[in-house]
């Protein structure tokens, strides 16, 4: 086969040998690339910024835009199949690595879908998975027709590119709506209505290029500004809401026809039902407990996916605890390396600004 040699994508499943190419060198590819070599593979990063974290543990680093032809090209001349690792790749980048005869996954249709929250909801409703009750926004004057049709209060948030809560804001009355249209920068918008929720869950599922399923245990988040500053799995959770998590990632998984990871975020009601927030069509931050948490973690899983391999076991072999290390916290690494059943995660960042997420701890406990 021409694993890497830039003849036709070779077959599934991709051999040892075989390159992987992920847009994107964050901390998440980082941390598939150190997966991908575990079982073999290289990986070829492309990121704009030529000391990405994933790119300083890569086979081959692009330095360029994701939008760049050349770039493009040269990753598509390098990788057997191509992955990314953050929502925000433009679908332009999907299509130009689909025509260079590439093969994409997840899909070019699971990220466009996720890139709009407006696509996502409606999305997720049609394909029987539930969701709070929302409303499309493109001015102030929807907003005062959401809420005569919603009630009050109702979430505003922008269509694209908000996240860890950025782009949003609550409003609880008509006169309202102009201020709250320029306050999420007066572009395309969801009202949503509250959650009223008791805790915040996610599952990590898989699903392979056999249409094989795999779930792990429920994870329990528990966010600060927007962000995630803490996960606990497997969750306190009846076997009940784990099926229920579990109905509903296979469903999605099987309406996308998906291959790789995916992050669900789930509200939990005080009646026990769950509710999607929204999903990431990637590994994700509330998954990271699975490094040392389960059989085979979810980059492991999602580079056997899109490799094509049969997936992996993902019991649980221990109860932990998982901690983001945001901005200067990245400063205790010497005392958090000396804790006992404390496995360290960082993602060789050089600048610590705030907020930012620098690493984590997985705090390891027997499983109950
Ligand atoms: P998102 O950017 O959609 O992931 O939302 C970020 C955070 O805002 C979530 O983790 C929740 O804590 C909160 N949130 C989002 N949507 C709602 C909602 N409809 N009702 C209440 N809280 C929400």
């Amino acid at each position: 086969m021409s694993a890497g040699r830039g003849g036709p994508a070779a077959g599934f499943p991709l051999p040892p040998g075989a390159v992987i190419g992920i847009l994107g060198g964050g901390q998440l590819g980082r941390m598939l690339a150190m997966a991908a070599a575990r079982l073999g593979f290289d990986v070829a990063v492309l990121d704009p910024e030529p000391n990405a974290p994933a790119a300083r543990v890569a086979a081959h680093a692009i330095a360029g835009a994701y939008d760049d032809p050349d770039a493009l090209a040269r990753l598509a001349g390098l990788a057997d199949v191509v992955t990314f690792e953050f929502e925000n790749v433009p679908a332009a980048a999907i299509e130009a690595l689909r025509t260079l005869g590439r093969p994409v996954a997840p899909s070019g249709r699971a990220l466009a879908i996720a890139q709009d929250r407006l696509a996502e909801k409606t999305f997720l409703n049609e394909a029987g998975a539930p969701t709070v009750a929302f409303a499309p926004v493109g001015g102030p004057d929807d907003i005062v027709r959401a809420l005569e049709r919603l009630g009050h209060p109702l979430l505003l948030k922008t269509r694209r590119g908000g996240y860890d809560g950025k782009g949003q804001t609550w409003i609880e009355h008509p006169d309202e709506a102009a201020g709250a249209w320029e306050a999420i920068g007066a572009q395309a918008a969801i009202a949503e209505t509250p959650a009223d929720f008791r805790r915040e869950l996610s599952i990590i599922a898989a699903r392979g290029r056999d249409g094989e399923i795999a779930l792990y245990p429920l994870a329990e988040n528990h966010h600060e500004d927007g962000v995630l500053r803490r996960t606990a799995a497997p969750a306190r959770a009846s076997p009940a809401t784990q099926a229920q998590a579990e109905r509903i990632a296979a469903t999605l998984l099987s309406a996308l026809d998906y291959v790789g990871v995916i992050g669900i975020e789930l509200f939990e009601r005080d009646d026990g039902r769950l509710l999607v927030n929204e999903f990431a069509p990637r590994v994700h931050n509330s998954g990271h407990w699975t490094l040392d948490g389960c059989e085979v973690d979810q980059f492991e899983q999602h580079i056997r996916a899109v490799a094509g391999w049969p997936l992996g076991p993902t019991q649980a072999i221990a109860q932990v605890e998982m901690t983001n290390l945001l901005g200067d916290e990245i400063a205790a690494w010497p005392r958090l390396a000396a804790e006992p059943e404390t496995r360290v995660w960082l993602y060789g960042k050089a600048e610590a600004r705030p907020g930012r997420k620098m690493g984590h701890v997985n705090r390891l406990r027997p499983l109950k």
